[in-house]
C-alpha cells in the first residue's frame, strides 16, 4: 500500500470531482469487497473509506472514530488473537495481517482480512498504520464448501468419476478404486467403457444417453465389470455439468456396489417366498413357477398338471388337539407329500391345509392320477401327533394344461373344482376337472397295473412273424413280436400295452423276458430240426438305458445255446440318438459279439443316413407307413426306392415291413429291396402255427445265408 493511497470519499473535500483513476480504483475496491482505513495511533483516530463502514455494517463516520468502536464488533473469540496481532506488529513486526470473523449490529457474521503497515514513525512523533479490510465472507464460504466437497469426494463410500464433454476420465475418488479396482492413475485417461460388462447391449447405452442429455441426468441399475473380471451390480446416477451455451462440460458419475443389497434382496426374497411353517415354496413363487411351466409346456407342447390337495379333516384336528398340533400336522404332511414327489415337481401351501404340486412335461394323464393315487396311499398312514396316532387322509382336484385353461387362474379355478368334486363324494380321492380324462387315466392305470400281473398268470406270449428273402425266395428270419391276452378283454396290442410297460420300468423284466422265451424257441426248432433262421426280437428305448444289453444277451445266448447269428436286434432310430455314445459302444459290443442289429420304423425318425453311418448296424427297416401307399403315393414309393438305393451304399440290407399286396412286392423287388415282412406272406403267428408255415413252405432245411 502506498502513501498516495486514496481515502475514503467522505474523507475528501467535497466539490472536487475524482480522478478517473480514482472512479476505477473505488469500483474495483467495491467489488472487491475492499476497503482502506489510515489509523493515527498518537490520535487514536481511524480514517475509513466508505467500504470499510459498508463491511462492519455501521454509520459511515467523517471524522475518524477510535479503536474501540471498531473492537466491540470483533468476533469474541477472536479479539485476544487480534489484540496479539496488534501488538506484534507496533513491537517491530511492522506488518499486519489477520483473519478474523466481526458481528455487524444486524446480526450477521462476517470473515475479513485485514492487513496493513505501520509505517515510520515521522519526525513529529506521530504513528500511523495504514492498511486495508476485505470481507471474505463468501470466499471463505466457497472454500469451506470447497474443502467439505474434497472431503466428500475422497471420504464417500460411492464412487465418483468426473469425465470430460468427450467422456474421457479427469478424475476418480478412492471409493471408485475400491469398487472397481482401477486405481486412480490407471483410470484417468481412460474412458467409462473400461468399466463395461457386456451384460447390456447397445440399445441400452444409447437409451442411457438420449436420457442424460434429454433430462441432464440419468439414473439406474447397471452391471459392470471389476478389474479383476468379476460382474457386480451398481446404481449409477449420472449428472451432465453445463457450460454458459449449455452444451455439457463434464459429466459426474456416482456410483454404488449392489452386490450385496441384491444378496440381501435375494434373502429377502426367499422369506418372501417361502412359508415359515412347511418350508415348502409359498403360493407366490408357486404362481410364479407355474406361469413359467405354462409357457414352457406351450412351447414344448408337452402336458402339464396342478393338483389341488385339501386334508380331509384337518379342522377337526386344529379344534379338537390345538393349532399346535395342527401345525405340526401340517409340517408332516408336507414332508409327507415330498416324499412322493419326483424331483424338481414344486409344491406350495396356499395357507391352511391347502397345498398345490404343479406336475410339468407330461407325455400323459397318467402321471398326475398315479402321483393322487400314490399320495392317498402315503396318507393312509397314520401321523403322530401329540403322542397319539391321527389319521388324516386327502383329497385332490387335478386341472391340465392346456384341456383345463390356458392360464394359471383357469387352471387354479378347475384344480379347485375338482377338488371340491372329490370332497362331495366323501373325500379321501382324487378328481380330474375334465371327467373324460379321468376315465382315460384310469384306465391307463388298471392296465399297467394288470399288466404287472400278467407275466406271472401267462397271459403274455409271443408270435412270430416270417421275412422273406427276395433274391432267394426263402424265409431266413422272423420277427418276434408280443402278444397280450388279457382274460376278460381279450388280445390287447402291444402299442398299448408297451408304452405302459416303459413307463413303469416294467419293459426291463419283460424285455428280458421276451428275450429268454424268443432264444428258448429258436433253439427248441433248431433241436426239432426247422430250417436254421434269424429271430429279430424287438427293443425298447428303455432298456438300452436301462440295462446292460450286451450282457444279457451274451448270458441269455449262452444259457440257451443259441447262435448269435441267430439272434437279430431291433432298434428304433430315435432310441439311438437318445444317447448316441452309449449307443454307439453298445452296438459295437453287440457286433463284435456275432449278433445283427436292425433299425426299425426307418423314415419316421431322424432317417439321418449319414448319422447311422456311425453305428454299427446290418439292415433298415422301412416303415409299414411308406410301405402303404408305395404303389398309390409317388412320393412314398420315391422314399422307399431312395431308402433302398441309399442304404445300399452304406452296405445295408433292406427290410420292408407291413407288405400287404402282391403289387407292393413286386415294387419292392424292382427296386432292390432285400426282404419283406408283412401280412401278403404271413400274419405274426403263434410258435405252432410258425412251425407249420414254415414246415409247409420249406420241405427240406434251407441254410442261413
Ligand atoms: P413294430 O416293431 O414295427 O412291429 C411291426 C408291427 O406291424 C407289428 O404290430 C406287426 O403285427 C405289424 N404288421 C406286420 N405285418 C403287417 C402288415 O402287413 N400290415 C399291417 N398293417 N401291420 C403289419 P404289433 O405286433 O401290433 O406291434 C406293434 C409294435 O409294438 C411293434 O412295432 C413294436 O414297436 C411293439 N412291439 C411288439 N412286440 C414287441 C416286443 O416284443 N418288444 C418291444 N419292445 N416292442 C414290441
Ligand atoms: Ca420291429
Ligand atoms: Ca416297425
Amino acid at each position: 500500500m502506498s502513501s498516495n493511497l486514496p481515502l475514503g470519499k467522505k474523507v475528501r473535500k467535497k466539490g472536487r470531482p475524482p480522478a478517473r483513476e480514482h472512479i476505477l480504483f473505488r469500483d474495483i475496491k467495491q467489488i472487491a469487497k475492499l476497503g482502506d482505513f489510515d489509523w493515527d495511533i498518537t490520535t487514536n483516530k481511524i480514517f475509513c473509506s466508505e467500504e470499510v463502514y459498508q463491511i462492519f455494517g455501521i454509520p459511515v463516520k467523517t471524522v475518524g472514530v477510535p479503536l474501540e468502536d471498531f473492537l466491540s464488533s470483533i468476533h469474541r473469540d477472536d479479539l485476544p488473537m487480534m489484540l496479539d496481532t496488534l501488538h506484534a506488529t507496533f513491537s517491530g513486526q511492522n506488518e499486519l495481517r489477520l483473519k478474523c470473523r466481526i458481528y455487524t449490529p444486524l446480526g450477521l457474521t462476517k470473515k475479513v482480512i485485514i492487513r496493513g503497515k505501520n509505517l515510520p514513525v515521522s519526525p513529529g512523533g506521530s504513528s500511523r498504520l495504514l492498511g486495508t479490510v476485505q470481507d471474505i465472507t463468501e470466499q471463505s464460504r466457497m472454500e469451506e464448501k470447497l474443502m467439505i466437497s474434497t472431503k466428500m469426494f475422497l471420504n464417500s463410500n460411492d464412487a465418483i468419476m468426473l469425465t470430460g464433454a468427450d467422456s474421457t476420465i479427469l478424475d476418480v475418488n478412492p471409493a471408485f478404486s475400491q469398487i472397481t479396482g482401477f486405481s486412480k492413475s490407471e483410470a484417468i485417461g481412460k474412458k467409462p467403457s473400461l468399466l463395461k460388462s457386456g451384460h447390456h447391449d447397445d440399445y441400452f447405452y444409447k437409451q442411457m444417453w438420449t436420457n442424460l442429455n434429454k433430462n441432464g441426468q440419468w439414473e439406474g441399475e447397471i452391471w459392470d465389470r471389476r478389474k479383476n473380471g468379476e460382474i457386480y451390480p451398481k446404481w449409477l446416477t449420472i449428472h451432465v455439468v453445463k457450460n454458459l451455451k449449455n452444451e455439457p462440460r463434464n459429466y459426474i458419475a456416482m456410483f454404488s456396489d449392489r452386490s450385496s443389497e441384491k444378496m440381501a434382496e435375494q434373502n429377502l426374497r426367499k422369506l418372501s417366498h417361502f412359508d415359515m411353517l412347511t418350508g415348502l415354496p409359498n403360493f407366490n413363487l408357486f404362481r410364479e413357477l407355474f406361469e413359467q411351466s405354462i409357457l414352457h409346456s406351450n412351447r414344448k407342447k408337452t402336458l402339464l398338471a396342478v393338483l389341488f390337495l385339501d386334508l380331509d379333516n384337518f379342522k377337526a384336528v386344529n379344534e379338537t388337539l390345538g393349532h399346535t398340533a395342527g401345525d405340526e400336522l401340517l409340517a408332516a404332511a408336507a414332508r409327507r407329500i415330498k416324499e412322493c414327489l419326483r424331483e424338481g415337481d414344486p409344491v406350495c401351501r396356499l395357507g391352511g391345509d391347502d397345498f398345490h404340486i404343479l406336475m410339468t412335461e407330461l407325455s400323459n394323464v397318467n402321471h398326475p392320477a398315479e402321483l393322487a393315487g400314490k399320495l392317498q396311499e402315503a396318507f393312509a398312514k397314520p401321523f403322530e401327533l401329540a403322542g397319539r396316532e391321527i389319521f388324516s387322509t386327502i383329497s385332490t382336484g387335478i386341472a391340465v394344461f392346456p384341456q383345463d385353461g390356458e392360464d394359471a387362474e383357469q387352471l387354479f379355478k378347475q384344480a379347485g373344482n375338482a377338488l371340491q368334486q372329490a370332497k362331495k363324494n366323501g373325500g379321501s380321492q382324487y378328481r380330474f376337472a375334465n371327467h373324460a380324462m379321468l376315465a382315460k387315466a384310469q384306465e391307463r392305470l388298471n392296465l399297467k397295473n394288470s399288466l404287472r400281473h400278467a407275466m406271472e398268470h401267462n397271459e403274455l406270449f409271443l408270435h412270430f412273424q416270417p421275412k422273406l428273402a427276395l433274391k432267394t425266395n426263402h424265409i431266413t428270419s422272423l420277427e418276434v413280436l408280443l402278444r397280450w391276452n388279457k382274460p376278460d378283454e381279450g388280445m390287447i396290442p402291444p402299442d398299448r400295452f408297451i408304452p405302459l410297460a416303459e413307463e413303469s420300468g416294467l419293459i426291463i423284466p419283460l424285455g428280458e423276458w421276451i428275450l429268454w422265451e424268443a432264444c428258448k424257441q429258436m433253439k427248441a426248432w433248431e433241436i426239432s430240426g426247422m430250417p436254421p433262421m434269424r429271430a429279430a426280437v424287438n427293443l425298447s428305448g428303455k432298456q438300452l438305458s436301462g440295462v446292460d444289453v450286451p450282457k444279457l444277451v451274451e448270458g441269455v445266448l449262452s444259457r440257451t445255446g443259441l447262435a448269435p447269428r441267430h439272434l437279430e436286434l431291433e432298434l428304433t432310430e430315435s432310441s439311438l440318438m437318445e444317447n448316441a455314445d452309449h449307443s454307439i459302444h453298445m452296438l459295437n459290443a453287440l457286433r463284435e459279439m456275432g449278433v445283427e442289429l436292425s433299425i426299425d420304423d426307418f423314415g419316421t425318425g431322424y432317417s439321418s443316413l449319414s448319422y447311422l453311418k456311425k453305428f454299427p448296424i446290418n439292415s433298415l427297416k422301412i416303415d409299414k407307413s411308406f410301405v402303404n401307399d408305395i404303389t398309390t403315393n409317388s412320393d412314398d414309393a420315391a422314399i422307399a426306392s431312395t431308402i433302398i438305393a441309399m442304404g445300399h451304399t452304406l452296405n445295408l440290407n433292406i427290410i420292408a415291413e407291413g407288405v400287404e399286396t402282391r403289387e407292393q412286392l413286386v415294387f419292392l423287388n424292382r427296386e432292390g429291396c432285400d426282404y419283406i415282412q408283412g401280412y401278403v406272406i404271413s400274419r405274426p403267428v403263434s410258435a405252432l402255427e410258425y412251425a407249420e408255415f414254415i414246415k409247409a413252405r420249406h420241405p427240406s432245411p434251407t441254410p442261413l445265408k
